[in-house]
C-alpha cells in the first residue's frame, strides 16, 4: 500500500463518548486525526447516566470538568426497597473520599456528556464528519486504507492513515472487518426504559432501587425534572419477546414493582431492549484498535459502560501519540491490550455476577436475595473501610495495571523504603501540593516527574539534572519538586515517601515509575523505555 502521503494519522470511527474523548486527547497531543460518524446528528437518547470520578479526573485534565460540574447532579442519596418497603438509605456524601476532587457519582444524560465534548472540539476547530460510514478497510505494515461511504452522496471515499480506532459501538464495523469474536450472551429479561417527569410519592432527586418478587424498578434523577426509570419483570412472568408497551402499561408495571401509584408525564424517551454481556477476544490487530462498546458491552449495573470507554481512549491516545511522533517504538502499543483487556474482562464478570444476583428467577433464590441483599448493603455502609472500597470500585479509581516494561519501581536498598504509597500501574491520587494541588501540576504536560525532597537543599540542582535528561522531550515531560513541609505533608504520606524519591506519572494519570532515592541514571533508564528512539 502506498501510504507515504497519508490523509491523516489516526482515523476515529464513531463519535460517541469513546470516540469524542479519543479526539480530545489526540488534539491535546498534536496528532492529526479525522473523526467520522455515520449518523446525521448526535444521538438524542440519554443512555448512560453516571459519570464516575475517574472520568471526571480525565475531564479535569482536559480542562472541561467545570462544565460537567455545572450540570450534573451529585451527592444523590440512594435508597433500597424490598417488596415496596424501604430497607436502607445511604447518603452519597458518605463517599467523601479526599484523594480525588470528585468524591461522588455525577448524574448527567449521555446527550449532555457528548454535547460538552463536541463543543470542546468545535471550540478548537475540530468538527465531526457526519454521515460518513466505515464500510471496510485494509492494513499492512505501512498503514491503513479505509473505504468510507458518504451517506448523502453515496460516494466512497478512500482515507489513508497510520492507525484506525474503532469507537463504533456495540455493532462495530471495525470489529467485523477484523473478524474478531464478540463472545457472551443476551440476558433473558426484557427491560423497559422511560425518561420522563415522574409523579409518585417519593423524591425525584434520589436514586431508588426497588426489588420485589415481580421484578426490578430503578429510579435515577437525570435533570431537575426528568428521571430515568428502568423496569424489568422477572423472567417467569415475561413473555420472552419484544412488544413496545404503552405508557399506561409501564405505569401499571411501575406501580406493581414499587407498590405506589406512578405516573410518567411527557416521556422524552422510551425504549424496550434486551441487555447483552459480550467481550471481544483482542483489543487490537496491527494498526486497528477497538475501544468502548466496540470491545465490551454489559449491563448498566454500576454505571460503568461509558466510563470504561472513556478510559480505553485515555489509555490508548497517548501511546498512539508517542509512537506517531516517533518518540516511542510500536511495542508501547501492545500495552493497550495487556492493560485494558483484563479490565474489560473483570468488568464483564463483576457486572454479570451482580446483575444475575439481582434478576435471577426462582422462589428460593428470590427469598434468599431479598433476605441477603439488605443485610449486605447495611453491612457495607456500616463499615467506613468497606464503604470506601465500594466507592473506589464504582468510581473506577481502583483500576490498576500490572507491572510491565513501562510500569515498574526500583527500590534502592541504601535508602529507607516507601511506606506504602502508590505502586506503578496504580492511579496517582491528588493531594495538596505547594500552594495548589497535585492535579493542577499534572495538567500542564502529559508526563510528570515528581521529585520529592525531605529537605530544601540542592533543589535547583535536582531540577537542572532532570531537565538535562529530558531536554529533547520538553513537549512531553515536566519536572516538579516538592519539599517536605506542612503544606506537602499529606502528599508525602499518600505517596509513601520517607526519604527523597522520584515518581513518574503517565499522561493517563497512572504511576509509571518510582524510586526511593534521587538516582537520575535509573530515572534515565526508565525514560528510555518510552523515548528510546531519540533519547540521549
Ligand atoms: C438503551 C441503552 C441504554 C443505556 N443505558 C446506560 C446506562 O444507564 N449506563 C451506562 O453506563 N451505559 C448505558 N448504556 C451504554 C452506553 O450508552 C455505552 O456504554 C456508551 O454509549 C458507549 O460509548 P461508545 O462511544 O463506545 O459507543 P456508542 O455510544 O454506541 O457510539 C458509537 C458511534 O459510532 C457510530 N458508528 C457506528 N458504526 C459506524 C460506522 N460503520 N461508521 C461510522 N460511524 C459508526 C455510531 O453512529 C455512534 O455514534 C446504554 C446503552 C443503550 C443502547
Amino acid at each position: 500500500m502506498d501510504t507515504k502521503t497519508k490523509d491523516t494519522e489516526v482515523l476515529i470511527i464513531g463519535a460517541g463518548p469513546t470516540g469524542l474523548v479519543m479526539a480530545c486527547h489526540l488534539l491535546r497531543y498534536g496528532v492529526k486525526f479525522r473523526l467520522i460518524d455515520k449518523q446525521k446528528d448526535r444521538a438524542q437518547e440519554s443512555r448512560a447516566f453516571a459519570i464516575q470520578a475517574k472520568s471526571m479526573e480525565i475531564f479535569q485534565n482536559l480542562d472541561i470538568a467545570k462544565e460537567f460540574l455545572k450540570l450534573a447532579h451529585s451527592n444523590v442519596d440512594f435508597a433500597f426497597f424490598i417488596n415496596g418497603k424501604q430497607q436502607i438509605e445511604v447518603k452519597f456524601k458518605h463517599f467523601k473520599h479526599q484523594d480525588t476532587p470528585f468524591p461522588s457519582v455525577y448524574f448527567l444524560p449521555q446527550t449532555e456528556t457528548e454535547r460538552i465534548l463536541n463543543e470542546f472540539l468545535e471550540r478548537k476547530g475540530v468538527y465531526i464528519e457526519r454521515q460518513k460510514e466505515l464500510i471496510t478497510f485494509i492494513q499492512d505494515s505501512q498503514g491503513v486504507r479505509a473505504n468510507i461511504k458518504n451517506n448523502i452522496t453515496e460516494n466512497i471515499e478512500k482515507i489513508t492513515c497510520d492507525y484506525i480506532v474503532g469507537c463504533d459501538g456495540a455493532h462495530s464495523s471495525t470489529r467485523h472487518v477484523l473478524k474478531l469474536s464478540f463472545e457472551g450472551n443476551a440476558y433473558s429479561q426484557i427491560f423497559n426504559l422511560v425518561d420522563a417527569t415522574i409523579e409518585w410519592p417519593y423524591s425525584r432527586n434520589k436514586f431508588l432501587f426497588f426489588l420485589g418478587k415481580e421484578g426490578v424498578f430503578v429510579h435515577i434523577p437525570l435533570t431537575e425534572k426528568i428521571s430515568r426509570v428502568m423496569l424489568a419483570k422477572r423472567l417467569n412472568d415475561a413473555e420472552g419477546k419484544f412488544s413496545i408497551p404503552y405508557v399506561t402499561e409501564l405505569e401499571s408495571l411501575a406501580s406493581l414493582l414499587t407498590q405506589v401509584p406512578v405516573k410518567f408525564i411527557n416521556p422524552i424517551w422510551m425504549s424496550t431492549f434486551r441487555l447483552h454481556h459480550r467481550g471481544v477476544n483482542r483489543y487490537y490487530q496491527n494498526r486497528a484498535f477497538l475501544a468502548g462498546d466496540a470491545a465490551h458491552i454489559h449491563s448498566p449495573v454500576g454505571g460503568q459502560g461509558m466510563n470504561t470507554g472513556i478510559q480505553d481512549s485515555t489509555n490508548l491516545a497517548w501511546k498512539l501519540a508517542l509512537v506517531l511522533k516517533q518518540d516511542a517504538t510500536v511495542n508501547l502499543l501492545d500495552t493497550y491490550e495487556t492493560e485494558r483487556h483484563p479490565i474489560g474482562k473483570i468488568l464483564l464478570k463483576t457486572t454479570d455476577q451482580f446483575f444475575s444476583l439481582l434478576t435471577a428467577p426462582g422462589f428460593l433464590i428470590s427469598k434468599l436475595r431479598n433476605w441477603l441483599l439488605p443485610l449486605l448493603i447495611k453491612f457495607l455502609f456500616s463499615k467506613r473501610n468497606l464503604e470506601k472500597h465500594l466507592f473506589w470500585f464504582i468510581s473506577q479509581l481502583n483500576i490498576h495495571y500490572d507491572k510491565n516494561q513501562f510500569n515498574y519501581e526500583i527500590i534502592d536498598k541504601a535508602y529507607s523504603n516507601f511506606k506504602g504509597g502508590i505502586c506503578p500501574g496504580h492511579r496517582a491520587p491528588n493531594a495538596p501540593a505547594n500552594t495548589s494541588d497535585l492535579f493542577t501540576f499534572l495538567a500542564e504536560k502529559p508526563f510528570n516527574i515528581l521529585c520529592f525532597k525531605i529537605r530544601e537543599e540542592r533543589v535547583n540542582n535536582s531540577i537542572e539534572k532532570i531537565n538535562g535528561l529530558i531536554k529533547n522531550y520538553k513537549a512531553w515531560l515536566q519536572v516538579h519538586v516538592f519539599v517536605l513541609s506542612s503544606a506537602n505533608k499529606l502528599l508525602f504520606k499518600r505517596y509513601g515517601v520517607t526519604s527523597s524519591a522520584i515518581y513518574v506519572i503517565r499522561p493517563d494519570g497512572y504511576v509509571g515509575f518510582r524510586i526511593n532515592s534521587e538516582n537520575y541514571s535509573v530515572l534515565a533508564d526508565y525514560l528510555k523505555n518510552f523515548f528510546q528512539i531519540k533519547f540521549e
